[in-house]
């Protein structure tokens, strides 16, 4: 018989999976269904360059259209899956149809974490998440706007950069002690930092926002025991994964669906890839096998192939190096494998010169870069990470020895 394969999101795993599937040789139907009214795209450029004006919309599309009936696959825009039936392998659309499958993959991705503040109904206050989201952002970006951005996290970060260059007046507010905490060290939180003030923006750490005033629509932020003047609000305090459906079809999740090395949940024909995935990490040392989960196009993209690999009977284990982008003004930070706690941080190149690099030794082997304006320290440093190999920390600090030599 036929085996039907359905996916479940749109987004950057569930367009992966179709091209995968395809490449590993799987001939059946696939069905991809997702609630946004577009074909998948790509969201990194969407508080970038595209919320800067500077990137075609037609340039956020993974593929164009035609790709998915020439790849013989079905493509369903606008319908959210509501539900699945394990015990009779369906899925509910939101339209009231039903659809079978043999292999059902879940890559629901995250939705915006809503801020439990009062006045967060108010009008003027935006999220990030969506070309929809960023269509209705970039209708009020005016030059001498008051724009408060809430949270100093990537997503945040990159908007103020872009306010901040199209001349609105920015304030940041970042409940942590330092941007970017959880996913940067202290060098870069505190070069970037610096870099935002330079640009005008007053960014407000360790201050979480208490409420939002105004009549109908925005007209200030409430933190620290005052009252901030806001025309527009943007809040990027993190996102919530998109598991209730799995949830309720009895799959163990816990922030985010459970998954194994080769993308299987715990039912035999459901996998899962992407930001909604718990899984465990590559690693080494003291992290080897942490359980996470990682909101990154690099994630969506591998765990996609792995899934597809698993679900034509071809398994291999995940276990890549992962990275992650940001660019804000002239700055590109690039980022591969994870920084821990108690890591041996050497920083090479100079921050003031805007060109610098951040390495994490974990018992002498590389274990995680952060690259400002450094490609070569980043894809040397990737590399390395891939290796497992030993670095010294007297030669990743001297810029006198090429990077491609460090390994000496
Ligand atoms: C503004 C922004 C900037 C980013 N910048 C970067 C960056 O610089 N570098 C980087 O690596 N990553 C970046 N990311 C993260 C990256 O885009 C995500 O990690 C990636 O999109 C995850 O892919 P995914 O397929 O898991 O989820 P998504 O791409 O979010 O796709 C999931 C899709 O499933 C849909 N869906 C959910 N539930 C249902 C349902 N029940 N039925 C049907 N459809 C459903 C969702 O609406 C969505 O369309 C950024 C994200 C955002 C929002």
């Amino acid at each position: 018989m036929t085996e039907t394969i359905v996916i479940i999101g749109a987004g950057q795993a569930g367009a992966q999976a179709v091209i995968s599937l395809r490449a590993e040789g799987f001939s059946g139907p696939i069905t991809l269904i997702g609630d946004e009214a577009y074909a998948p795209y790509q969201r990194p450029p969407l508080s970038k360059a595209y919320l800067m004006g500077t990137f075609e919309r037609a340039r956020l599309f993974l593929k164009p259209e035609s790709f998915y009936a020439d790849a013989g696959c079905t493509l369903i825009v606008n319908t959210a899956v509501t539900a699945v039936d394990r015990a009779t392998k369906t899925v509910r659309l939101s339209d009231g149809r039903a659809l079978s499958y043999s292999k059902l993959l879940i890559a629901t991705g995250t939705r915006v974490r809503p801020i439990p503040c009062p006045g967060a109904g108010l009008s003027g206050i935006h999220s990030l998440r969506s070309i929809a989201d960023v269509d209705g952002l970039q209708a009020v970006f005016r030059p001498g706007k008051k724009l408060v951005v809430i949270g100093g996290g990537f997503i945040g970060l990159e908007v103020a950069a872009v306010a901040a260059k199209h001349g609105l007046d920015v304030t940041v507010f970042e409940a942590m002690e330092r941007v970017m905490a959880r996913a940067v060290s202290t060098p870069i939180s505190d070069f970037f930092a610096i870099a935002h003030r330079a640009a005008g923006v007053t960014l407000i750490t360790s201050t979480g926002v208490d409420g939002f005033e105004g009549e109908g629509a925005v007209s200030g932020v409430r933190a620290g025991g005052k009252t901030y003047p806001a025309d527009i609000v943007l809040v990027g305090i993190g996102v919530l994964p998109n598991v209730e459906i799995a949830a309720a079809a009895g799959l163990e999740c816990k922030n985010g669906l459970v998954v194994d090395k080769y993308c299987a949940t715990s039912d035999p024909a459901i996998f899962a890839a992407g930001d909604c995935t718990w899984h465990q990490g590559r690693g080494h040392g003291e992290d080897e096998g942490n359980w996470m989960r990682l909101e990154s196009v690099q994630n969506a993209i591998d765990q996609a192939k792995h899934a597809a690999a698993s679900m034509v009977g071809k398994p291999k284990p995940y276990n890549e190096v992962p990275w992650f982008w940001s660019d804000q003004y002239d700055l590109k930070l690039q980022i591969a494998g994870l920084a821990w706690p108690g890591d041996e941080i050497v920083v090479r190149g100079e921050p003031s010169a805007r060109k610098f690099s951040v390495f994490h030794l974990r018992g002498g082997v590389l274990a995680a870069v952060e690259a400002v304006n450094m490609p070569a320290d980043y894809l040397v440093g990737r590399k390395l990470i891939g290796e497992h190999a030993k670095v010294s920390a007297a030669r990743l600090a001297d810029t006198s020895i090429p990077i491609k030599n460090v390994v000496g």
